[in-house]
């Protein structure tokens, strides 16, 4: 059974048409998945690496453990030590999908890909603080980043992050052509497709090993927890304690740090 049903705007969103999955309660059965929907079951989607190594934690601390090792596991579904909860595994920038039309509940996502798929149907209740990161622009040493902005110098920029670059350099009234690209953005200064780069930095290393310098950062960058409206409305006693134990989870994480 296919439920289509209009969605109020909310601070994140304007209105949306979004697809739910059969509330389980109500139907005690499977899911468009074949999953066998227990009542209340709640899915997860987040993605391997360094979201899942800092969000593991956090979950653990809101009683919520994978069976399996997720990193060593081949399963893309794993049960976890909370029978209701497992968790999905899915490429990071598809992790606001499956949560926008309801294939998970839940995911936890950098704010990065959240800005770049746009929050469409997505409440965003809880910044997680973990995946901690900064999107910058770098350069090539030695390029004259400045001179060139303030000349008005028409300015070649590489980047995976094409939403967020282009609302960054318009918000500076600055006019530079964007050039898209999925990896390895490192390699576009050095090999003169671009002149600068908008990407993802951490500890600085991948930058200064390839002879590349931070010029401008854009903003901070931290995984937030995503929810599906309608699971928050139909699974409410099941996903409400979830996000205040998550909440609860990553303040303590923040105060000890
Ligand atoms: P670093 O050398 O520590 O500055 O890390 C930079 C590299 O790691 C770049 O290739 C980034 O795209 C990637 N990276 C850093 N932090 C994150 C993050 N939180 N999420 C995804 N990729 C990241």
């Amino acid at each position: 059974m296919t439920l289509w049903v209009r969605l109020q705007p909310d601070a994140f969103q304007g209105p949306k048409d979004v697809r739910l999955k059969p509330d389980p309660q109500a139907m005690g059965t499977q899911g468009r998945s074949g999953r066998i929907a227990g009542p209340m079951s709640l899915t997860i989607a987040l993605s391997k690496g360094r979201i899942l190594d800092e969000t593991l934690p956090l979950f653990a601390a809101a009683g919520i453990v994978p069976v399996e090792d997720p990193e060593s596991s081949r399963k893309l579904v794993l049960p976890t030590s909370s029978g209701n909860v497992s968790l999905m595994i899915v490429r990071a920038s598809d992790v606001p999908t499956y949560v926008q039309w309801g294939a998970a509940d839940l995911g936890v996502a950098g704010k990065d890909v959240l800005l770049e798929h746009g929050g469409l149907g997505l409440y965003q209740p809880v910044d997680l603080g973990v995946a901690r990161c900064r999107m910058s622009v770098a350069t090539r040493r030695g390029y004259d980043w400045t001179g060139s902005v303030q000349r008005g110098a028409r300015i070649r920029v590489a980047t995976k992050y094409v939403a967020i670059a282009r609302e960054h350099f318009a918000a500076k009234g600055m006019h530079v052509d964007l050039i898209k690209l999925y990896g390895s953005m490192e390699l576009a200064p050095l090999s003169g497709l671009a002149d600068a780069i908008v990407d993802l930095v951490s500890t600085g290393n991948t930058l200064k090993a390839n002879d590349l310098v931070e010029v401008e950062t854009i903003m901070a960058i931290t995984a937030r927890l995503v929810v599906n409206p309608a699971a928050l409305k139909l699974k409410r006693d099941a996903v409400k304690p979830l996000v205040d134990a998550l909440t609860a989870a990553a303040a303590a994480s923040r105060a000890a740090a």
